[in-house]
Parts: structure tokens; C-alpha cells; sequence
């Protein structure tokens, strides 16, 4: 009697998460710049780096409301002794002084305007009393100031060429900042990847679809495509399929026409009706990984086709989620120019003990707290299994777990994967 083949579905190497997320980056290029107006690159990446076109401040900038001084003339002054200076004009913000200080002169000063020639120094209008002499405005100073006080240099804070923000940053509102007082109205950003989302599954509904016997709603795909956009890139939604593998092919290879990544969900595992199992065993393209050792989405998978990638989650919302960010999420930094795509990773302590053992890495969708200490403590948010999704509502962070023999208690330093993009 000869032994039955064991089904191709069962012969899966199990890589590494490391590898498979190497195996993915190889094959993800950056995608072309575009250029934007700086009110609509927000949550974008830029595609260059920016320098510093001028030094700034570019002028002498007084920090407060007062008198611009040369701080030598006032080196004695105090309240019982306060020094009398002429004063030769006002120069509110935004305009340029027309008369240099001599010796025993000051010009009135508002908070950002331009030091005259001569003035080293600006003393605030409290330390200061106005009066009038022979017709002609004077200032008793009652304060000693040292040069340099309550006055910004020109290019105190930023120099002259300076790099002020590297190619794939995320414009957030300091990059906005910075890039409107250097000049950027336009702005050169990385094109917005497009993601092509497929859920397969006859057991899906739309979320406007009353439950039938068998059925539930359609929730990954609005999650995807949630996680799409604060990741930058722009969902392409192609609805739901049956399992049925012709059906969802066509669809798969309308995708990868369309956009830089295609996610399908549901259908890799080994089941009967796991259709892109069927799918990939036809493929003309290749395969990268179809296994991984880690839980939950062990059965996740990736393919090339004609140069564009086809990342196959599961369709447990819990595995969808874990590996959008394993897997999805650093490929679309990569595209948008990051140069360190893979997520962001910290130390932190178990506030509860996690008994659960397993031969594969777990990824445990946890919330991280910092206790008055200093010490950051992560706690799983449920029960750690891959069909829960209400266990992805107040995750902000993935609790690494590594194979264990015997669970962790609760103290235990384990590292933590953050949650979200970052800049
Ligand atoms: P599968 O990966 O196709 O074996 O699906 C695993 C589990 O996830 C099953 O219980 C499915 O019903 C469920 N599931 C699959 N796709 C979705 C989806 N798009 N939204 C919610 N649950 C899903
Ligand atoms: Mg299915």
C-alpha cells in the first residue's frame, strides 16, 4: 500500500518574519515624485531633501517688546541708576530700520522686528520708562543687559544650506513649518501608492447587508482601507469575491494592473475552498514566502507578477491586521522613500502574565502604558486569538512573544512593535 502525496498546501517552508519582510523590500522600488502645493502635502513623503535656501531668522529679530540697545551704553544701568537714551525711531514687525544707533541711542522695538545697525541687544519695555525731553522722545533703561539678549542672530536657529529634513519624511505640522519659512509653496512628495484590497470569503457580506445564517459582514476591507490611508497610500477597492479561484484571480490580475500592491484577504490557509492556494499553484508569477513562523497569519503570502506584489493575508481580522503592519505597511514606506521601513520596535515589561506557549512568534495586539516611574508596560488588549477583532481597538502597540516552552509572567522584559506611522 503506497502512502497518499501529502497536498502541496501542507509542504510550506515557514520563513523566518525577518526573512519574509527581506524577501518583500527586495522587490519594492520608490515610486516616482510628484509635485504637490504645500496645503495638500500633509501626511505625505517628500521625495527630496530640503536645505536651506537662506539663514533664519534672516535678519536680526528682537524677541520682545522694547528697546534695541548697544548693551555696552547700558552696562551700569540699574533701578536706582537707570541710564537715559535717545530714541530714534519705532520699528514695529515688518519693517526695516532706517537709522543706525550711535552711542547713547536706542529705537523702540516690537517682538520680531528687525534690529537696527549699531544694536546688540533689546531690553524689555518693563525694565523701561518713556519720557520726553526738549520735544525729542528718550528712554530711562533701569536694567543692565549682556549683548545679545532678547535677540535672535541671523541664522540662530536654522544656517544657510542647512539640511533641514531628509527624503522620506512625513510632512507633518513641524515639516509644514519649516517648509513654508524656507519658501517651499510646491512641494516634491513621493506619489501615493495605490493598494488594491480584495476580500475573498462566501461567507461575506456588506456592512449594509442584514446577517443571514452563515454570513457575516465584510470588516477587514474598511479596516484595510483605514490602515491604507494613514499609511499614505490610496485604497483601490475591488469589493468581495466568493471562493471561487477563477472568479478571484480575474480580479487579482485587474489589481496588480492597477496598483503598487495588491492585498487580498482570506482563502491562504489549507483549507478546502482556500482559493489562492489553487490561484498561486497556477501562477505565472513568483512565489516569495507562503508561510511564515509566527501567529497569527502564519499562512500569509506573497507573489511578484510582472513586477508588481500580491500580498495574500488571512482573513481572520486579527492575522489581517498583524500582517498588514508586518508585511504591508514597511512596503509601502519603502515605496514613499523611507530608508528604514521595517516598524518601529521598543522594550517594554508584561503587565500580566501570558501563559499561552507556542512553537511560532506571536504578535499579541496589546496597549503599551507608561507608568509615573518611567517604565513602559504593555498588556494584551484580549484574549490573543486571530479571529477577534474587537482586540484591535485599543491596540497601540504588538507584544513579541517568541517560542516558548513554558509563558511568561508578568514583569517580563519583552520587546513591543509600535502601532501607526510614524515620520
Ligand atoms: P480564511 O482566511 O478565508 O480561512 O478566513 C478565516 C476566518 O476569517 C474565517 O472565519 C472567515 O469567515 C473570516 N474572514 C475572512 N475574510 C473576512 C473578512 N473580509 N472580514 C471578516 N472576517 C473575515
Ligand atoms: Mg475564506
Amino acid at each position: 500500500m503506497t502512502a497518499s502525496p501529502i497536498p502541496e498546501r501542507f509542504k510550506r517552508h515557514a520563513l523566518q518574519p525577518e526573512e519574509a519582510q527581506r524577501r518583500l523590500l527586495a522587490r519594492v522600488g520608490r515610486l516616482p515624485a510628484e509635485t504637490v502645493a504645500l496645503s495638500q502635502a500633509w501626511r505625505r513623503r517628500l521625495a527630496e531633501p530640503i536645505a536651506a535656501p537662506h539663514p533664519f531668522p534672516p535678519f536680526r529679530r528682537s524677541g520682545m517688546d522694547g528697546y534695541a540697545l548697544r548693551a555696552e551704553d547700558v552696562r551700569a544701568a540699574s533701578a536706582g541708576s537707570p541710564v537715559t537714551l535717545e530714541v530714534l525711531e519705532t520699528l514695529p514687525g515688518g519693517t526695516a530700520p532706517t537709522r543706525p544707533l550711535g552711542p547713547g541711542q536706542a529705537s523702540r522695538i516690537m517682538t520680531g522686528g528687525m534690529l537696527p545697525e549699531g544694536a546688540d541687544a533689546v531690553v524689555m519695555l518693563e525694565m523701561t520708562d518713556a519720557m520726553e525731553r526738549g520735544g525729542k522722545p528718550f528712554v530711562k533703561i533701569n536694567k543692565s543687559v549682556p549683548p545679545g539678549e532678547n535677540m535672535a542672530g541671523i541664522g540662530s536657529e536654522i544656517r544657510e544650506g542647512e539640511l533641514l529634513l531628509e527624503a522620506g519624511r512625513l510632512v507633518g505640522p513641524g515639516e509644514a513649518a519649516v517648509l513654508a519659512a524656507c519658501g517651499y509653496a510646491q512641494v516634491s512628495v513621493f506619489r501615493k501608492p495605490k493598494v488594491a484590497v480584495l476580500s475573498t470569503g462566501s461567507e461575506l457580506l456588506e456592512p449594509s447587508e442584514p446577517l443571514a445564517p452563515g454570513k457575516i459582514r465584510n470588516s477587514n476591507a474598511p479596516m484595510l482601507e483605514a490602515l491604507i490611508r494613514e499609511a499614505g497610500a490610496e485604497p483601490v477597492l475591488l469589493g468581495k469575491v466568493p471562493d471561487d479561484a477563477d472568479e478571484a484571480e480575474a480580479l487579482i490580475l485587474r489589481g496588480l494592473e492597477a496598483a503598487d500592491l495588491m492585498v487580498t484577504t482570506g482563502g491562504v490557509s489549507v483549507g478546502d475552498y482556500d482559493i489562492l492556494v489553487d490561484i498561486l499553484a497556477r501562477w505565472d508569477g513568483e512565489t516569495l514566502f507562503n508561510k511564515i513562523a509566527m501567529r497569527p497569519g502564519s499562512p500569509t503570502t506573497a507573489a511578484v507578477r510582472g513586477g508588481r506584489l500580491l500580498l495574500a493575508l488571512s482573513g481572520n481580522p486579527g492575522a489581517c491586521f498583524v500582517g498588514f503592519h508586518l508585511f504591508a505597511l514597511p512596503a509601502l514606506r519603502a515605496m514613499q522613500g523611507v530608508r528604514d521601513p521595517l516598524p518601529f520596535r521598543f522594550p517594554a515589561r508584561l503587565a500580566v502574565p501570558f501563559p499561552k506557549v507556542n512553537a511560532f512568534r506571536r504578535y499579541v495586539r496589546a496597549r503599551s502604558e507608561i507608568r509615573p516611574d518611567g517604565t513602559v508596560w504593555v498588556a494584551p488588549t484580549g484574549e490573543d486569538q486571530s479571529s477577534l477583532m474587537t482586540t484591535i481597538v485599543d491596540a497601540d502597540c504588538l507584544i513579541e512573544i517568541p517560542p516558548l516552552k513554558e509563558g511568561y509572567s508578568a514583569g517580563q522584559p519583552v520587546m513591543a512593535v509600535r502601532l501607526g506611522e510614524r515620520s
